[in-house]
This record gives C-alpha cells, sequence and structure tokens, in this order.
C-alpha cells in the first residue's frame, strides 16, 4: 500500500477556505462588454445597467487612473464596490454643541482642539492620552486608554479643526469621550443634513467620492442584476434577517431615524451581512465534514492483546482525567468505519503526547501501522526517544526518518514497512516528501498543528483507504478560530493539567534590572537547576541595536565562567543541535542560550528558568509556547520577560497579559483580539478567510447561529435538493468549485 503524501498536500490546498472569500469577492469573471466608450464621450452616453460582475472602469467618473487605485484595494467589480463598507458613520443633522451634551448620546460635532496631555498611569509604562476640545458653547476632553497607533495623536495640533463623533460618557460627574473618532474636517464636509457613512480613504480618494461612487452604483443596478435571495425564506424568517438587498442598500444611504443603530456598527443591516458571511464559509464546512463522514475508513476493534493496560501500568504517574478522555474519544472515533478528523487541543505540557502513543498502540494492537509527524528534527527525535522508552518494552518497532537518514538506512526502513516490520514511523515532514510505502497505514498523527500551518491538514488517502487522522496543537485555539479554520474537525479539549506542578511566576523587567535576573538565575542554577534564555532572530540589519544569541553567549560565559553554558540557533546543521540538546537534557548544560528553535516541544523537566530578551519582539503566543518549557517538573518555575528600550503600547500589553496569568486559553483570546485572525495563526496565508464586516471576537454569537443555521440545513437536507436550497448548492459550487459538493452530491 503507497502513502501518497503529495497527494495529501494537493487535496489540502484544494480544501482550503480560504478560496472561499478570495473567489466571491475577487474572482469573479468580468465579462467585457462589446463596445467599452472611450472615456471622453462617456459622459454623452446614457447611464447603462449594471450588473455585480461589471468592472468599476464602467462607472461614471472613474477612468484608468481611478480604477487601477480601486483594484489595488482589491475593488475591480461593482460587487467588489458594494462590498466595501462604511467603517463609521455620522449624524449630521443637528448642528450640536459642547454644552448640550447629554451622557451616552452618540453624537458628532466640530470642534477645535486646545490640546494634547500625554499623562502617565501610575508605575505601570502606560499613558493615557488627553485631547482637549472647544467650541463656542464649552470643552471636553478625549481619553485615549489605548492608542490606536504610534505617532497618532502628533496630528492634533492646537487650533486644528476637527469632527469628534462617539459616545458621551459620565465620568464622575463630568462629560468626557472615551476613544471617539477625531478627523480632520475635510472637504467632504460639504453634506450637513443627514446620517453620512464613512469609508475608509483610498489614498486621495475621499470618504465622500467613495460614497458618491457606491451611491451611482446602486441607482442603476436593475433590478434583474439583484436577482433572487440566496438565502432561504426560511432561514431569513427563524433567524430573523434583512434581505440582502435592502441590507445593502441602507448599510450605503442608512436611513436617518435609525442612525444610532447604524453608528454603534449594529444595525439588522449589519447582522445580515455579517451572518451572510459566516454563513457560506459553515455551509462549506458542514459540506465538507458531510463528506469526510461518508468516506469509508479502516474501523478498529478492541484487540485481543491489547497492550493498552501494560503501558500506562509501566507510567510513573497517573493519567489525568482529561487525557483519559481524550482517548477514549479517539478510541470511539476509530472504531468507526469512517476516518477519524479530530483535533486533540490542550495546553502546553497537558501531556499529548501520551494520549497520541495511546492512539498508536491501539493502531498497531489492531496489526495496522501507524506514523507520526512532527514539525521539527529536534521534536520527531524527542518523539522516538519517548516512544522507544514507553513504546518499545511493549514490543513495538518504532523507527525515526529524518532528512539525515542515510540512503541505505533509509532503504531499509522503506523495506520493513512494506512488509511490515515496522509498526510505527516518526519523522518530520520528510516523512511525507519521501515516496514511503506502508504496508497498512491506519493512523497518521500530526504534532503541533500550528507549525504545519492550515494548508497540510486534510484528509490522506492511501490506495482507496483513508487512515485515522489526528492533530495535536498546542497552543490553544480560542473557540471561535476552532469554529472557522478548523470548522469541519471534532475537538478533543484536555484541560486539566497533570497535578503536582507549580504555577510559574512570571516578571516583566526592563534592562536596568538585568543583573540581578542573572544574579537570580545563578542561585537557581547552584541549587541544580537549568535554565534557558531565548533571543529573537535578528536580521543582519537590525545588529546594531538587537541582542542576539551568539554575541550575548560570549559575553555570558565570560561573566559566569563556573556555568556550563551551551548555544543553539537556526544556522546550526542539524546534528550540531541535537548534540547541544542532547547535552542540555542529561544536565552537562545547565544554561541553553537559543533562538526560538526550542520554541515548541522540548521536554525538559529539570529546566525551572526562562528568560526571554527583546521579550517586545515575541507574539503572545510564542511567548505562551516559550514559558510552557519550564514548570514541568515539580520545583518552582521562573519566566523572566526582559524588555528592551523601545517598547509598544501593544507589547507592555502583551508582556503585562503574561504576568496576569498562565491559562493558554486566556491568553489566545486576548492574542486574537490584539492581533487578529491572520497574525494570530501566524502567517497571513494562513487560510483564514479575510471577512469584510465580520470580526471573529466581536460576532462570535452571530458566528455561532450562521454555524448552527448551515449544519441544520445540511442534516434535513444532506444533498441540498430541496427547492429552497437549490441556491445554496449553486453558490457552493460557484465559489469553491466542483469538489465543494463532493461530499454531499
Ligand atoms: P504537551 O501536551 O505539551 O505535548 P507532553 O506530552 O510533552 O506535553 O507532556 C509534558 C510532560 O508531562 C512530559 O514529561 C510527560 O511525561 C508528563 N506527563 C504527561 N502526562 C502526565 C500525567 N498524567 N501526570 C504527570 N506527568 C505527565
Ligand atoms: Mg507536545
Amino acid at each position: 500500500m503507497s502513502l501518497l503524501l503529495t497527494h495529501f498536500l494537493l487535496t489540502v490546498k484544494q480544501s482550503n477556505v480560504w478560496e472561499f472569500d478570495k473567489k466571491t469577492r475577487i474572482c469573479v469573471k468580468w465579462e467585457p462588454m462589446s463596445k467599452a466608450p472611450a472615456s471622453n464621450d462617456r459622459e454623452k452616453m446614457p447611464a447603462p445597467a449594471l450588473r455585480f460582475e461589471t468592472n468599476v472602469q464602467y462607472l461614471k467618473g472613474v477612468g484608468p487612473q481611478l480604477g487601477a487605485l480601486l483594484a489595488k484595494r482589491g475593488i475591480h467589480t461593482v460587487r467588489d464596490l458594494l462590498q466595501y463598507y462604511p467603517r463609521a458613520y455620522e449624524d449630521r443633522r443637528a448642528a450640536r454643541d459642547i454644552a448640550s451634551l447629554k451622557p451616552d448620546e452618540v453624537v458628532s460635532l466640530k470642534a477645535q482642539v486646545v490640546k494634547v496631555a500625554a499623562i502617565p498611569m501610575g508605575k505601570s509604562h502606560r499613558k493615557i492620552y488627553d485631547v482637549l476640545l472647544r467650541d463656542a458653547s464649552g470643552q471636553i476632553h478625549c481619553k485615549y486608554f489605548r492608542t490606536p497607533y504610534r505617532g497618532y495623536f502628533e496630528r492634533f495640533n492646537a487650533f486644528k479643526e476637527v469632527r469628534v463623533t462617539g459616545k458621551v460618557i459620565d465620568y464622575r460627574g463630568r462629560l468626557e469621550f472615551h476613544h471617539p473618532d477625531i478627523r480632520d474636517l475635510a472637504s467632504d464636509e460639504e453634506i450637513q443634513d443627514d446620517v453620512i457613512p464613512i469609508y475608509v480613504e483610498i489614498e486621495n480618494l475621499s470618504s465622500a467620492k467613495i460614497m458618491r461612487l457606491i451611491r451611482q452604483c446602486l441607482a442603476q443596478l436593475s433590478d434583474e442584476s439583484w436577482g433572487a435571495e440566496k438565502l432561504p425564506s426560511s432561514l431569513l424568517k427563524k433567524y430573523q434577517l434583512m434581505e440582502r438587498k435592502e441590507s445593502l442598500w441602507k448599510l450605503h444611504q442608512p436611513p436617518a431615524e435609525l442612525s444610532a443603530e447604524f453608528i454603534q456598527l449594529k444595525s439588522a443591516a449589519h447582522h445580515r451581512i455579517i451572518f451572510e458571511e459566516f454563513f457560506w464559509l459553515e455551509l462549506y464546512l458542514a459540506a465538507k465534514k458531510a463528506g469526510l463522514q461518508r468516506e469509508k475508513g479502516l474501523a478498529l476493534r478492541i484487540p485481543s492483546t491489547d497492550r493498552r493496560a501494560t503501558l500506562i501500568q509501566s507510567l510513573p504517574f497517573q493519567m489525568t482525567g482529561a487525557q483519559l478522555r481524550a482517548f477514549e474519544e479517539i478510541k470511539n472515533d476509530m472504531m468507526k468505519d469512517q476516518p477519524m478528523h479530530r483535533m486533540v487541543q490542550g495546553d502546553v505540557g497537558s501531556g499529548k503526547t501520551l494520549v497520541a502513543f495511546l492512539a498508536v498502540l491501539f493502531t498497531i494492537d489492531n496489526s495496522f501501522q501507524a506514523a507520526l509527524m512532527a514539525p521539527t528534527e529536534i521534536l520527531a527525535e524527542q518523539h522516538f526517544r519517548n516512544a522507544e522508552k514507553m513504546l518499545g518494552p511493549l514490543g513495538v518497532k518504532v523507527a525515526l526518518l529524518s532528512g539525515k537518514t542515510k540512503a541505505a538506512a533509509r532503504e531499509e526502513m522503506a523495506q520493513k514497512l512494506q512488509t511490515g516490520a515496522l509498526d510505527f514511523l516518526i519523522g518530520t515532514h520528510a516523512l511525507i516528501e519521501e515516496d514511503i510505502q506502508f504496508k497498512n497505514l491506519a493512523l497518521v498523527v500530526i504534532d503541533e498543528q500550528h507549525r504545519f500551518g492550515v494548508e497540510q491538514r486534510g484528509k490522506l488517502k492511501a490506495k482507496g483507504i483513508s487512515p485515522h487522522f489526528l492533530v495535536m496543537t498546542a497552543t490553544p485555539i480560542p473557540r471561535t478560530l476552532a469554529m472557522t479554520v478548523y470548522g469541519d474537525l471534532e475537538v478533543s479539549l484536555i484541560d486539566e493539567m497533570p497535578p503536582g506542578r507549580s504555577p510559574i511566576q512570571t516578571r516583566v523587567i526592563y534592562e536596568n534590572k538585568r543583573p540581578q535576573a542573572l544574579q537570580f538565575m545563578h542561585e537557581q542554577i547552584m541549587k541544580g537547576r537549568q535554565t534557558y534564555i531565548v533571543y529573537p532572530l535578528v536580521e543582519e540589519s537590525e545588529k546594531i541595536d538587537l541582542k542576539n544569541a551568539v554575541d550575548e553567549f560570549e559575553k555570558l560565559r565570560q561573566q559566569f565562567p563556573e556555568i556550563n553554558m551551551g548555544l543553539m540557533h537556526g544556522k546550526m546543521k542539524g546534528p550540531e543541535k541535537e548534540a547541544v540538546m542532547d547535552s542540555f537534557r542529561q544536565g552537562k548544560i545547565q544554561v541553553l542560550v537559543s533562538t526560538t528553535v526550542i520554541e515548541v516541544g522540548v521536554d525538559v523537566p529539570n529546566a525551572n528558568m526562562m528568560i526571554v530578551e527583546h521579550a517586545e519582539r515575541f507574539g503572545l503566543s510564542q511567548l505562551h509556547q516559550l514559558r510552557g518549557r519550564v514548570g514541568r517538573g515539580t520545583a518552582k518555575s521562573f519566566c523572566i520577560l526582559i524588555m528592551g528600550r523601545a517598547v509598544s503600547e501593544e507589547a507592555r500589553a502583551r508582556t503585562q497579559m503574561m504576568e496576569q496569568t498562565t491559562d493558554g486559553f486566556k491568553i489566545a483570546e486576548f492574542d486574537l483580539e490584539m492581533r487578529g485572525p491572520g497574525e494570530f495563526l501566524g502567517t497571513r496565508q494562513s487560510g483564514l478567510p479575510g471577512f469584510q464586516m465580520a470580526n471573529l471576537v466581536r460576532d462570535v454569537l452571530i458566528l455561532q447561529e450562521a454555524r448552527q443555521a448551515a449544519f441544520d440545513i445540511l442534516r434535513e437536507d444532506p444533498e441540498l435538493k430541496e427547492k429552497e436550497n437549490l441556491l445554496l448548492r449553486e453558490e457552493l459550487l460557484r465559489s469553491h468549485g466542483p469538489t465543494a459538493l463532493a461530499g454531499i452530491a
């Protein structure tokens, strides 16, 4: 039987959820009209009826230059333009003055800047910005507890004329704005007596001009180009959704009497669009999941010789309830004749490896083979060592395949895999690149899902038989992301830490306190403990400003000659790294100085201190991962985050969060909120749909509804054959191509 691993990658590429958005938003083909009017006689032509697919260049007032500018923002067609939603609304009907303001009303008024002050907040290094505004009637303070971006306040010189929009707050008897929207009074002040949508400006294209373009589209779209409402009427009714056409009209031309709802971005029109954005994604995921459930898989049985009990008895500890539960769920999945697609989520150190090994052993006791993929060689090695230690004594035949496995050894390994002389293969994704043949592979485990990226997830087929598929993620995935990016996977949660671990104490310090931190490290080393010191990866061009692992290693060695130090960085070769790692594991190296190559999964229980230099350069999830390297033994553990000099507000907020909690889920939620889903998942191309209006953090309740709606529809009409649902079927095909329906047709 051959393991077609390249096929794995390809299938996964196709099933990437991202295509959803890309396709609906951008890849709509535009058929050019037969006679395109030359730009200068366009004015004389009667306004043509527009279609959604019409290129924006056909709009009055859009020439090649403006067309190119819009295209740069991904706006090619009328549809794209209509989906360029306002970022805010302003009620310019009543000319309000400051003296007339009342608590809790949302208003917009003209004022003049008096001054901007930055007020330090206690010891926390944070500042509150206070912009004082005045008009003829009085003054009001605008307070900002967060800075939108560095330099934001520099534009507000005294006397500057601005428009301020926000909610009036009664703060200890004084009226203030908190985080209002302040904009320079620009030329788009001509509309005064209406509720105005405000768009993000596109270079020199003002919000007012964008508004005029969009209104032109709305006026010229023919009834037939609006077509039928795609969402079934029963769905609209059940979830009280506005029709699409009405929503788009209102978003761009809000009814004045509903100004408050629009200003807060909480109108029924907003709700409808957000719901729909989530709904298409969830319908796609539901269809995919239905497809996975129809696949034929290998139903495992409770084997006659079941070595699980032996493995569990050999452990020097008791399994946690959460570990047992997770394994039960995995076992139940594997006993069905559909392939398992399950993700085990558990914080760093929660003991996922053991759960995976139990699944591996269960597979092998069923006379099948298992494979495990790890993101780095060091991790693959570590898993191999653990497998030999835990599964070896039971007679399981394990092998490690990595980039450096010699040709002869690899050939022998391949031979043994084919005959079934090997039970369990561990490797990096060298394992999926090689043309490795298995006799009967039934389980594929992927460790540290995060690192592999979404594009490598998906089904894996070997000659018609789909192995069970288990992914283990170290970084907790906030629920909202789990419902979208990983929405077609079942989830097992390991939400309990092994007992007897003392909490890790975390401190954020500045560079001037480094000597004390190193002194403290010295004391811990003298007590027989070990320490990690981590530096960020440094680009050549930044060298002058930033401490880097290689240089600092030399200095530390001179400063502490009595301590054995080891250095590890990304440019070292595999065997060198492993030699260092081995010495650290054996305690010969007491302080490991490193770049982030140790980030994921390394397990050395005697290490009880993590020092991170330039902590401001690391993301929250990364810091959490790093901290997870300590606190694995019984000794009290410490994490010291050292901040460099130029530190942003955001970095401060991040590190403060690290001081406040060790709960990975809380940290992940906070991180998602701060950075948005794309950054959170590591790369911009992480396979997340770029929603136009929906926000995964803010709109989680709507997401849940949309998910429920999509899964309900597919449950009741699995092939989307009901008349009501035909348009859903069409839309899935249009946006994802035939593969979207493979599972349900
Ligand atoms: P992670 O979930 O981060 O992959 P590991 O599987 O590497 O965590 O486990 C971390 C450490 O905890 C390992 O040393 C492992 O042997 C140990 N461990 C796992 N389960 C338990 C348990 N139930 N009780 C005590 N220690 C455990
Ligand atoms: Mg692990």
